[in-house]
């Protein structure tokens, strides 16, 4: 028998033979779970009971988490991917690490020790600078669209020293400008 179903047995044992309670007196004490009769001994098999259930849920709880959640927090939601691009940018600059967990709702995680810095961050305004260049690198994220032909979606064929394209419809071949982004200052 395992230990629970010893000590529901023990806490019954009022209703066992004298036989049954010698044994079952022996295999407790064998077990240290502890003498049945002793004034003290539902509680204490009760605690058992009640700390091993705590000691299940705290299991199930962290086993239900990705380890990555303890360590990384959650700092605030954007409106707009382009906000989201800024406040990390700001962030990068103060030297924070910073994730977007969660691309739907722009959400931003930081690691839990910086989460204080990092709030200083974003409470003050974003500086102009970071907002311009938001502007130019969010274009730079949408999918080209062929010059000859005008399709949607080409084939990325290499993006060294700059992104070459391939259509699928035309079959016509580009490369974006080495340096696409203009000098912001
Ligand atoms: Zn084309």
């Amino acid at each position: 028998m395992y230990d629970e179903q010893l000590l529901d047995l023990a806490a019954s044992l009022r209703d066992l033979t004298e036989t049954a309670k010698a044994v079952l007196r022996d295999e407790l004490r064998k077990r240290e779970l502890g003498d049945p009769l002793a004034p003290d001994f539902s509680a204490l098999a009760k605690g058992r009971a009640d700390s091993q259930q705590a000691l299940d849920a705290a299991e199930d709880e962290v086993a239900a988490k990705p380890n990555e959640y303890t360590w990384k927090t959650p700092l605030c939601e954007c409106a707009s991917r382009e906000e989201a691009w800024q406040i990390r940018e700001a962030l990068r600059r103060a030297g924070i690490e910073s994730w977007l967990r969660d691309p739907a709702n722009y959400s931003i995680v930081v690691a839990a020790d910086q989460l204080e810095a990092a709030s200083a961050v974003i409470a003050n305004p974003i500086p102009q600078d970071i907002i311009d260049e938001s502007r130019l690198e969010v274009p730079e994220y949408l999918p080209p669209v062929c010059p000859a032909c005008g399709t949607a979606d080409p084939i990325l064929m290499a993006a060294d020293p700059s992104n070459s394209w391939e259509c699928e419809s035309c079959g016509n071949e580009w490369s974006d400008p080495v340096d696409p982004r203009p000098d912001a200052s």
